[in-house]
Parts: C-alpha cells; sequence; structure tokens
C-alpha cells in the first residue's frame, strides 16, 4: 500500500533542518520511502492525500508520562499535601488493571488528537499499558514501576520484578510497544534494589530503564542524609547512571550531577508544567544540553500536569530558559521544536526510527492546519508551532504508516466509551474523597 502526501509544507527536522514547501512524501507500508519539492511522482493506486499547504511534520515525542493517571487530572489541585491526603489513598484503593485500562485509552486519545505519537511511560498494570497502545496504534516506551510505598499492583519488589518480567516475555518483539522497566525514583527504591535493577539490566540491554531523577528537595535530603552525597551519585553508585537511563525531571542538580549524567550518557525528560505547577524548581535545561545531554519534553501525568500534549509545554519550557538567562535568546524556538521531536526520539534510543522525516525512517507523522487567524502570518513555522500552535491544529496522525486519525478523528479508540468511563470513576474518587474530608 503506497500512500502520497502532497503539497505540504514539510518540516523534517533532520540535520539540516530541511524544509520542503510545497513538498510531498511517499510512504510504503510503514517506512518514508521517498520525499521531496516540487512536482510529486505519479504512482498508479498509491492513497493520494493532498495536504492543502498545510505543516506536515514529525509525529511528536512526550518522554514522560503516566497515562493511567488522567483520571486524576485536576484532582485537589491546590492542597499542599494532596499526595498523602488524597492520591496514595485513592491510588492503594481505586487503582486496578482496569482502573488503568481506562485512563490510558482517555489519554491516548489526548495524545494521538495533540499530536504526539511516541509516548514514554511508567506506572502501574502496565501490560494493559502495553495493549491499550498496541490498540491505538501509538509508539509505546511502556515501563512497569517499582516503588517501596506499598503501590497498588505489588506487594514486594519480587512480585514487581515478576512483573517487570511478564511484560518484557510479552512484548520483547512488538514493532510498535517496546517493554521498560521503571524505578519510581531512587528515595522511593532505595540503593540495594536500584543495584538489583543495575544488575537486571546488564542482562537485558535493550530494556531502557525510566526514573524520576533530582524531582524534589524532599529526595536529595533524603540523599545527603541517607547517603552523603546527591541523588545523582546515589544513581551511579548503585550503577543505575547509564546510556538507556530515561531521568525524568532533574531540577535539583549542581554542576558536578551534570557532568557526571554527561559523563554516564543519560537521557532527560524535562516536564515543565507538572515542574511549576507543583512550584518545585525549573530545570537547567540550557546546562544540561550544553553539556551534551539529549533533553526531550515530557507531559508527566495528568494530575500534575493536566494535559498530555507537548504544545502546552512549549511556552512554559521556552519561557524557564529565558527566565533563568534573563534573555530572550536561549532555546531558540527550532530548538524546542527538535526536543519534541528528534532530540526527544533520541532520548527514548529511537532515533534511528522515528522523530524525523527521511527516506528510510518510519512515517510517523502529524498535519498541522493553518487555517486559524492565530498562527499568521508565519515568518518562522518553529515559532508559530511553540507559541502559536493548539493541539486542536493538529487534524491527522500516522505512525508506521498507519492512519490513528483522520480530520480530527481518532479511527483507533472509541471516545464516547472512553469518557463515559473516565467520568464513571471520577464519581467513585469523588465520594471516597467526600469520606476522607469527614475523617
Ligand atoms: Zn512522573
Amino acid at each position: 500500500m503506497t500512500t502520497l502526501l502532497t503539497n505540504a509544507w514539510i518540516l523534517t527536522l533532520d540535520d539540516a533542518l530541511t524544509e520542503h514547501n510545497p513538498g510531498w512524501i511517499q510512504i510504503d507500508g510503514t517506512t518514508i520511502t521517498a520525499l521531496g519539492s516540487g512536482t510529486p511522482p505519479s504512482i498508479t493506486g498509491a492513497e493520494v492525500v493532498d495536504c492543502g499547504g498545510d505543516v506536515v511534520m514529525p509525529g511528536m515525542v512526550n518522554t514522560h508520562c503516566h497515562m493511567g493517571m488522567s483520571v486524576f487530572r485536576g484532582l485537589a489541585e491546590d492542597v499542599d499535601d494532596r499526595l498523602y491526603r488524597y492520591i496514595l489513598p485513592l491510588e492503594r484503593k481505586f487503582v486496578t488493571a482496569e482502573m488503568v485500562r481506562i485512563g490510558t485509552t482517555l489519554s491516548a486519545l489526548e495524545l494521538i488528537q495533540g499530536g504526539v505519537t511516541t509516548v514514554a511511560d511508567m506506572y502501574y498494570f502496565e501490560t494493559e499499558v502495553a495493549e491499550v497502545c498496541d490498540t491505538a496504534g501509538l509508539r509505546a516506551i511502556v515501563g512497569q514501576t517499582l516503588a517501596d510505598f506499598d503501590p497498588p499492583d505489588h506487594k514486594d519488589f519480587d512480585e514487581g520484578f515478576a512483573r517487570v518480567d511478564e511484560l518484557v516475555d510479552r512484548y520483547r518483539d512488538h514493532p510498535l510497544v517496546t517493554p521498560s522497566i521503571a524505578p519510581h525514583a531512587p528515595y522511593s527504591t532505595g540503593l540495594k534494589t536500584m543495584e538489583r535493577i543495575a544488575q537486571w539490566s546488564a542482562y537485558h540491554p535493550g530494556v531502557p530503564v525510566q526514573m524520576h531523577l533530582a524531582e524534589s528537595t524532599l529526595e536529595v535530603n533524603w540523599a545527603q542524609e541517607n547517603h552523603g552525597k546527591s541523588t545523582v551519585a546515589v544513581t551511579r553508585d548503585a550503577g543505575l547512571l547509564k546510556p538507556n537511563l530515561i531521568a525524568a525531571h532533574c531540577l535539583q542538580l549542581d554542576d558536578a550531577d551534570i557532568t557526571m549524567m554527561s559523563e554516564h550518557q543519560v537521557c532527560v525528560a524535562t516536564n515543565p508544567r507538572s515542574n511549576g505547577k507543583a512550584g518545585r524548581g525549573i530545570a537547567p535545561v540550557e546546562k544540561m544540553r550544553n553539556a551534551g545531554l539529549p533533553v526531550g519534553i515530557g507531559s508527566d501525568g495528568a494530575m500534575s500536569g493536566n494535559t498530555l500534549d507537548l504544545f502546552s509545554q512549549f511556552a512554559p519550557v521556552s519561557m524557564f530558559a529565558k527566565l533563568l538567562a534573563g534573555s530572550r535568546k536561549p532555546l531558540p524556538a527550532v530548538d524546542v521544536i527538535r526536543m519534541a521531536t528528534i532530540e526527544g526520539a533520541r532520548v527514548l534510543s529511537l532515533n534511528l526510527k522515528t522523530g524525523s522525516l527521511e527516506t528510510g525512517k518510519q512515517a510517523d507523522l502529524i498535519r498541522i492546519s493553518l487555517a486559524a487567524p492565530r498562527l499568521h502570518p508565519i515568518y518562522d513555522p518553529y515559532s508559530m508551532l511553540v507559541f502559536a500552535t493548539m493541539p486542536d491544529d493538529v487534524t491527522d496522525s500516522m505512525v508506521a504508516g498507519r492512519w490513528l486519525m483522520r480530520d480530527r478523528q481518532v479511527t483507533t479508540l472509541d471516545s464516547g466509551e472512553a469518557l463515559a468511563d473516565a467520568n464513571q470513576i471520577a464519581r467513585q474518587f469523588k465520594a471516597e474523597m467526600a469520606r476522607i474530608d469527614r475523617l
């Protein structure tokens, strides 16, 4: 099956930032087989899509998400101790395989509609997440979380490892879904278990490791009090600072930490909206990138950052860098879009498959309508994408040559059913919160 997209403003995000305008892309099966400017080839039997001058760019890469948590979106928004007062009790009582399936389905719809084609997830009951991503057609890194705070799907680390092994056994050869192991954070895993994970990881080099790292002062204090060093140094001592580590947040870092992370080729997922809303701090994105660390953009869970598309992250990620430096110059718009596409793919070790539009790569792409007055005039398409484009401007989405959305309609999932299921769970949460408030 050949698909030919024509009459498009193509942003390839290749190394030279090549644009084709007007341009065309030929897709055979799962793969981009040719692209260029000017007159498209004539191919008998091809599905030809005239893009009417719209932007076509690589599908975006959300490098840190908790898809199952969308059912917590907006819950107890401004309560300072909401994690211990509501979230953890609700997770213990209600987080089941079924709830994770419902939350993940809602998230998959939002991701597709927001122009995300690849997502890195870590939560519980991750075989459910893997199944939903498979059905949705999303490219995904799916990480089973391991934690010591009585999480909902394992009573101890042995059970947690058994869940990881099951996930890896089922999805090791899947074309879109990559299984992953996800220690929650250094303080909620502990040095001994991090060492065990590092050993496990050495036997499973193709399985990415995801972890929250240097996210809070609580974590920094834990590392100092228990080990007399930084949380990054503790992670290094455990053997977990390594090239396939996807470290989320990375807020509380000094220069020595950044050097250490650079020496071990760690990859970073920055989550500006989540961090800003929690008052946690600003990640030193420019410093990390200048030290050679690839930095992708993540939404975090909807409980923390509310939305899962990357457009909502662009203004804060850009503004935080400019505010830190007191200058308009840092983190230009084109770099933000690089982080959302090819650099994000690099963070997930998927950059040979996705993240840019190039011959031989997987056909993971989105089409963005230029109909909105808000987008015009366009001096710089990257500035337009970072500061003016909204998720609703994305009209079509394709992963590995398969359309996941046509003209805003997601073709792989039932949106009505997903909303009804999520709102049913929210009613249970509200009742339980009222019960907690009466205690
Ligand atoms: Zn997170």
